[in-house]
């Protein structure tokens, strides 16, 4: 088994993420793609604009008919805030030694990794995929990268890549763009516009039930 774990606040979900999950899966043969919508979000500074059980019905929703991507609800259901060390135990328990898991994490996330809790643990348990941003480049910018999070892998020629000293593997993965952010489609909603092919026609239409993002949103 080789599983996914792609994290975030998902606030709404976009053809961005499922794009992203869609490309990562096909180019490491992943078995699956599992979305992990956050509950309470240790690196963002405001709240979320709708609650987490709203986030993760969304979440459903959008992957309803695809049987590559999935959805976990381990960290809304999990008191307090939401790190990712938590969450990768948590999978890495339940799988057999050959089984492997696969981190990935937006460009602009990995760069944070840092400062994540427990970060260096956490490299010893999953591999690492990193995706690029619109406009982020082809490749991953060592230079960018904290010096402490470059110091923990080696060029490995062999591969071709980076892998550290438990045998995981960081890579990365240049993505088709797809410029919509999350922040984009709350300030459109905030002033009443459509966010109509932004989002799976599902999502657009919970939101609207559901009343969700009716006032305008500081980004
Ligand atoms: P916000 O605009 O509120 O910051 P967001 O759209 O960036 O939200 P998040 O839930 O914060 O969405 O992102 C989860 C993950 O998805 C992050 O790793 C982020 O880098 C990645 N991501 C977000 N939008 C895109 C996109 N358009 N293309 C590729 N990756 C994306």
């Amino acid at each position: 088994m080789r599983l996914g774990l792609f994290g975030g606040t998902f606030d709404p979900i976009h053809h961005g993420h499922l794009r992203s999950a869609e490309e990562v899966r096909e180019a490491y043969a992943l078995d699956e793609v599992r979305f992990v919508p956050c509950g309470v979000p240790p690196h963002r500074s405001g709240r979320p604009g709708a609650a987490a059980h709203h986030r993760l019905e969304m979440v459903r929703l959008a992957v309803a008919d695809n049987p590559g991507l999935g959805v976990s609800d381990v960290e809304v259901t999990r008191p307090g805030a939401s790190y990712s060390i938590d969450t990768v135990r948590h999978f890495a328990a339940g799988l057999d030694a050959k089984d492997d898991l696969y981190l990935i994490l937006g460009l602009d996330a990995f760069l944070l990794l840092g400062s994540w809790k427990d970060w260096r643990g956490l490299l010893a348990l999953t591999h690492v995929i990193v995706t690029s941003r619109p406009g982020s480049g082809d490749a991953l910018p060592y230079e960018k990268i904290p010096i402490v999070v470059r110091e923990a892998f080696c060029y490995d020629p062999v591969r071709s890549g980076f892998r550290n000293e438990f045998g995981k593997e960081l890579l990365f993965k240049r993505l088709t763009d797809v410029s919509v952010s999350a922040s984009a489609i709350r300030e459109l909603l905030g002033k009443g516009k459509s966010i109509r092919h932004l989002v799976p026609a599902e999502v657009q239409r919970y939101v609207k039930e559901q009343h969700l993002y009716n006032e305008p949103t500081e980004c």
